[in-house]
C-alpha cells in the first residue's frame, strides 16, 4: 500500500516566522521520505502582494540548511501558490475557495483539506467563521485546523477562543499543537511507564519520593519580547507543555495506546491535581525575574520590555496529586530564561532503602541522615540529549563495603536522533493520518488553564519583589527552599 497522503494545506501566516523555520522544512521532509508526492499542494497566505515565484524563492531559501538535491528542491516548491489574503476581508475567501477548488481539481486532492493558523490566535475565530460562512470546507473529503499555541490567556479566553472554533469544526477535526508532545522522549514516557513491568509495578507513592520536571531555558526573551511580557513562564510553559508532561507522568494505563483512551486517563490525572486556595499559592509556587549581569541586561532593560513589568521570567512549583496511587507524591516543577544551561529533563526520585546494612562500623544505623543509601533516580533527558539514565548504588571497588552512586546510562546515538523527525515533522504527519493522540484536547487544555488560572490571579494581585535571580543560575533560592521544606533537593543543580 502505497504511503502517500493526499491533501491540500492551506497556510494562514504563510510570509511567518513558523511558517518558513519550522513547517516548509517539515513538510520537504514528509515529501523526501515519501509521504507527500504527486497529490498535494499548499497555499500559503499573508497580506503581502507575493508572487508564486517570489513564494518558490522563499521556500527554497527556508530548505537551504538542508542541503538537498536542487531539483527536488524545485519540485517541490512547484506544489506552492502564493494568495495575498487578509484574513479580516471576506471577499479574500472567495478567491480563496476558487484556488482551493483549482488545486484540488489539479492535484486530485479528493477534498482532503487541512488549514494551518500560523498566525495570532486573535484570528483564529475570523479565519474559522470565514471558512464556514465561505464553504471553504469540503464535503467530499477531510477538514482538519491546525492551530498554535497560545491556546487563551487564561481559562476565560481559552473557552472563547474554543467556542469560536467548535462553531466551525468538531473537537476531532481541531489538532491543537503543543510540540512539546511531537518530542521523542516525551513520546518515550509512556513506552518506558507501559512496556517495563519493573517501572509500572514501581510507579507509584510506594516506592517514589518525589517527581521532578525541568524546563530550562539559557536565552533571555529575545525578539518574543511583546508577546512574552503579556503571558510569562507560569502561562507560556507550565499551562501547556509541564501539564501535559504531569498528565503523562501521572496517568492511569490507557486501556488502548489510542488517542481517546490516552485523553481519557490525561484529563482524570489532571482532574486529580489538588486545587490551590489563593493563600496556599505562595508556599507552593515561586516566581522570578531575572536580573543583570556584566554580559546581560536584566529582564525589565531588555528592548520592548516595560521597566517596571512584573512579569515571571521564572517559576517553580509543587503540584499534588490527590488519588490512590500518588497521595504524598510531590511533583516539583520549575522553567525559565536565562538559566544554566538550555534542556529538559524529568527525575524521578524512589524512596531510599529503609536501612542501610553496609555502614554499620562508621555510623549508627537509621539515625543519621548520611547514613541512609542514596535514592535511586531515573533520568529522562529530553533534550539536548535524548535517552535514559539510572542511578544505582554499588559496591566500592576494593577492599570494605562501602556502596558508592553508578549510573547506567542510555543515550540514542546521533544517527538516530539525525534520522528521527523533528516534533513538527511528526505532528504534521499525524494530522496527515488524523491521529490526535499527541495533540491537546479541549478538556485537558480546560483543566490546566482552570489551575494555572488560581496562581496567576494571586500573582496579579500581589506585587513581586523582582528581580530576584542571577542569569546563569537555577532561579531564585525560594525555589530550593520549596523542595528542603519537604526534606528533598533538585537533582539537577548548576
Ligand atoms: P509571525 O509574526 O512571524 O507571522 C505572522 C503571520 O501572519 C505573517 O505571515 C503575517 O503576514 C500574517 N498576518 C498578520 N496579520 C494578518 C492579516 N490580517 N491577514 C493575513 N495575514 C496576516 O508569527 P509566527 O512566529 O510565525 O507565529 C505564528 C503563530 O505561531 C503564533 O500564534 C505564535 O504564537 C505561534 N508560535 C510560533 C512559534 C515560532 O517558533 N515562531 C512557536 C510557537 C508558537
Amino acid at each position: 500500500m502505497s504511503k502517500e497522503k493526499i491533501a491540500l494545506f492551506t497556510i494562514f501566516g504563510g510570509t511567518g516566522d513558523l511558517a518558513q523555520r519550522k513547517l516548509y522544512p517539515s513538510l520537504f521532509k514528509l515529501y523526501q521520505k515519501g509521504y507527500l508526492r504527486e497529490h498535494f499542494a499548499v497555499i500559503g497566505t499573508a497580506r503581502r502582494p507575493w508572487t508564486d515565484e517570489h513564494y518558490h524563492e522563499v521556500i527554497a531559501t527556508s530548505l537551504a540548511s538542508l542541503n538537498a538535491d536542487p531539483a527536488a528542491v524545485t519540485q517541490f516548491a512547484s506544489h506552492f501558490y502564493y494568495q495575498s489574503h487578509d484574513v479580516t476581508d471576506a471577499q479574500h475567501y472567495v478567491t480563496l475557495k476558487k484556488l482551493s477548488a483549482k488545486l484540488d481539481a489539479q492535484y486530485g486532492l479528493q477534498g482532503n483539506r487541512i488549514f494551518y493558523l500560523a498566525m495570532a490566535p486573535n484570528f483564529f475565530g475570523t479565519i474559522a467563521q470565514h471558512l464556514r460562512s465561505e464553504q471553504i470546507l469540503t464535503t467530499n473529503g477531510f477538514n482538519r485546523v491546525i492551530i498554535e499555541k497560545p491556546f487563551g490567556h487564561d481559562f476565560a479566553s481559552a473557552k472563547e477562543l474554543n467556542d469560536q472554533l467548535t462553531a466551525t469544526f468538531n473537537e476531532n477535526q481541531i489538532y491543537r499543537i503543543d510540540h512539546y508532545l511531537g518530542k521523542e522522549m516525551i513520546q518515550n514516557i509512556s513506552a518506558i511507564r507501559f512496556g517495563n513491568s519493573i517501572w509500572e509495578a514501581l510507579w507509584n507513592n510506594r516506592y517514589i519520593s518525589n517527581v521532578q520536571v525541568t524546563l530550562s531555558e539559557k536565552l533571555g526573551v529575545e525578539e518574543r519580547a511583546v508577546y512574552y511580557d503579556n503571558s510569562g513562564a507560569l502561562r507560556d510553559m507550565v499551562q501547556n507543555h509541564i501539564m501535559q508532561i504531569i498528565s503523562l507522568l501521572t496517568m492511569d494505563q490507557p486501556v488502548e495506546f489510542t488517542e481517546h483512551d490516552i485523553d481519557v486517563e490525561k484529563v482524570k490525572a489532571l482532574r486529580s491535581l489538588r486545587t490551590l486556595k489563593p493563600e496556599e499559592v505562595p508556599a507552593n509556587f515561586v516566581r522570578g525575574q531575572y536580573a543583570a549581569t556584566d554580559q546581560v541586561k536584566d529582564y525589565r532593560s531588555e528592548d520592548k520590555i516595560s521597566p517596571d513589568s512584573n512579569t515571571d521570567t521564572f517559576v517553580a512549583g509543587k503540584l499534588m496529586v490527590d488519588n490512590y496511587r500518588w497521595s504524598g507524591v510531590p511533583f516539583y516543577i520549575r522553567t525559565g530564561k536565562r538559566l544554566a544551561d538550555k534542556f529538559t529533563r524529568i527525575d524521578i526520585v524512589f524512596k531510599r532503602p529503609i536501612v542501610n546494612i553496609f555502614n554499620h562500623e562508621d555510623v549508627q544505623k537509621n539515625d543519621d541522615e548520611n547514613s541512609r543509601l542514596n535514592a535511586n533516580v531515573l533520568t529522562i533527558n529530553v533534550e539536548p540529549t535524548e535517552g535514559f539514565e539510572l542511578r544505582m548504588n554499588a559496591k566500592h571497588v576494593g577492599q570494605g563495603f562501602a556502596t558508592t552512586p553508578v549510573k547506567l546510562n542510555f543515550a540514542l546515538d546521533s544517527q538516530s536522533v539525525s534520522d528521527s523527525p523533528e516534533a513538527y515533522e511528526r505532528l504534521l504527519h499525524d494530522v496527515l493520518n488524523g491521529d490526535a493522540t499527541n495533540f491537546t484536547h479541549w478538556d485537558e487544555v480546560a483543566y490546566s488553564w482552570k489551575f494555572v488560572d488560581t496562581i496567576q490571579k494571586y500573582w496579579d494581585e500581589h506585587t513581586p519583589t523582582f528581580p530576584n535571580y542571577q542569569p546563569g543560575s537555577m532561579g531564585p533560592t525560594a525555589a530550593d527552599d520549596l523542595l528542603q521544606r519537604d526534606g528533598h533537593e533538585w537533582i539537577y543543580k548548576s
